[in-house]
């Protein structure tokens, strides 16, 4: 198994991957810093607006978070509907919850409108249950569900064998309208789009800094009306907002394809995207050439400052899906690779616009391609001013200085893991609706019937 993100593997398939850097002084209506799916949608949403448009990439489009990602395209990245109910009541959680389905949405509708090849898979969720505990949560999730009307098949610990080629899971719920996707691909997909649009765009081109109306490159610069921020692990050179983000690492790796027997093995129904319910959850599905997709962590490396090169984790998830799936236990996996994800402190992304400053706009830790995608989209919107806008609420749920367990002074002292494992310890179990509607109690009262049961 050798160290290479697969989907750069897959990007020898592309003509010209690589635009040239940006070499002198331009002026645009609208500055964009960073290509992933963030930047990229916030691009997509001017790109038939008349305006001149510039993106800067440090990499290449999707040379980060997004290009590294295992693609699955499913409203629930980290943070689970039970745990929006709790925190914001269900209409919070049910306004928060559009937010990745919109991400979705606008994703698929890209792809198919513009046939974009980027291994574009239909895939229902399966959120599984390992144990007692596993089964639980399966429950909570489903009655969260149901109670947001919203669709979905319960499976017992006997019912889920017969879709799945294993019996280690207690249970399990499903959902459709998820997505895989190579989202290397699809970022460079995106990229030929928006040229085609009119809008230019400079990989290899770090911004450096910024000032008044001007972001500066190592060998150009470009003076815009409207800046906009979609970077990823940002220097607090650029910004102090860089101090409210955090980075979890978690490893990836890809095996040799899949016979159809093999296949049907573990997906004897249909081919799933699948999570567990452990805390560092593994996770895994399969590519359209019918390659496994595997990740998971461990908590030894989740808060590591730098990308862990050495396979020992993921070794160690393989090992495991195996014991879970004895019949792939001679499957190869050949590549390997970790990414550290951009998050905050509560799993929220963070949204900044400030009254000093409002033609800057920043981006910052949003964890899934579906969140980042909305939220590229929502900042393009506002930055435009679009008259027919009614989601300006969202800046409220993702302003920085939105309510945290620890104050971000107090990481001074406790040190940054402390600072970030308490406080989304806090958001993920503990942190309260305030108004505490009567809905989240019928719910809290479900919960505490079965957990008694
Ligand atoms: C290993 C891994 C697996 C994941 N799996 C999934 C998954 O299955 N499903 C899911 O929904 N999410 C997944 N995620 C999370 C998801 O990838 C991210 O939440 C999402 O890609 C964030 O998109 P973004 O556009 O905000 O950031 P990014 O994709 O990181 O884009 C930011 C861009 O900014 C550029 N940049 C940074 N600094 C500068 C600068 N100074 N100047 C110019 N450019 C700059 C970077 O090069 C980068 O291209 C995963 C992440 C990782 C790392």
């Amino acid at each position: 198994m050798i160290l290479q993100n697969w989907w750069f593997t897959t990007l020898l398939g592309i003509d010209s991957p690589l635009q040239a850097p940006l070499t002198k002084d331009i002026k645009a209506d609208i500055v964009i810093v960073g290509a992933g799916v963030a930047g990229l949608a916030a691009a997509y949403y001017f790109r038939n607006k008349g305006l001149q448009v510039v993106i800067l990439e440090k990499n290449i489009c999707g040379g980060s978070s997004s290009g590294k990602s295992a693609g699955f395209l499913t409203p629930d990245s980290e943070l689970e509907l039970s745990q929006l109910i709790r925190r914001f009541g269900p209409t919070g959680a049910k306004d928060l919850w559009n937010v990745p389905l919109k991400g979705i949405e606008i994703m698929k509708t890209a792809v198919q409108e513009h046939q974009i090849q980027c291994d574009f898979q239909v895939q229902d969720s399966l959120f599984l249950g390992i144990g007692k505990s596993g089964w639980q949560d399966i429950q909570e999730e489903m009655e969260s569900r149901k109670l947001l009307e919203f669709d979905q098949i319960l499976y017992d610990a006997v019912s889920v064998q017969k879709i799945i080629g294993t019996n280690a899971y207690s249970g399990a719920v499903r959902y459709k309208n998820t997505y895989g996707i190579d989202a290397l691909l699809y970022c460079q997909g995106m990229k030929k789009v928006l040229m085609k649009n009119g809008i230019d765009i400079y990989e290899a081109s770090e911004v450096l800094s910024i000032k008044d109306h001007t972001v500066t490159t190592h060998l150009g610069s470009v003076t815009a009306e409207q800046i906009i921020f979609c970077a990823d692990k940002l220097q607090s050179k650029l910004s102090h907002f860089a101090d409210n983000i955090y980075h979890a690492q978690t490893f990836l790796s890809i095996s040799e394809p899949l016979n159809e027997q093999m296949v049907k093995s573990i997906f004897p129904e249909d081919r799933f995207q699948c999570w567990d319910s452990t805390l560092v959850y593994s996770y895994f599905r399969l590519t359209g050439d019918n390659r496994i997709l595997l990740g998971g962590g461990d908590m030894m490396t989740t808060f590591s400052k730098n990308d862990i090169n050495s396979a020992r984790v993921i070794n160690k998830v393989i090992h495991q899906f195996k014991n879970k799936f004895p019949q792939l236990k001679d499957l190869n996996f050949i590549q390997f690779w970790p990414g550290r994800i951009d998050t905050t402190r509560d799993l929220l992304p963070t949204i900044v616009r400030e009254d000093a400053n409002p033609h800057v706009h920043f981006v910052l830790g949003c964890v899934g391609l579906p969140w980042a995608t909305f939220c590229g989209n929502f900042v393009a919107r506002h930055a435009h001013g679009d008259g027919s806008l009614d989601d300006g609420h969202y800046y409220e749920y993702f302003r920085p200085d939105r309510k945290f367990f620890l104050p971000l002074w107090l990481e001074k002292i406790v040190g940054k893991k402390i600072e970030f494992s308490a406080n989304n310890g806090w958001a993920k179990y503990y942190q309260k609706d305030v108004k505490r509607d009567k809905q989240t109690k019928i719910l809290i009262e479900k919960r505490k019937s079965y957990v008694e049961n």
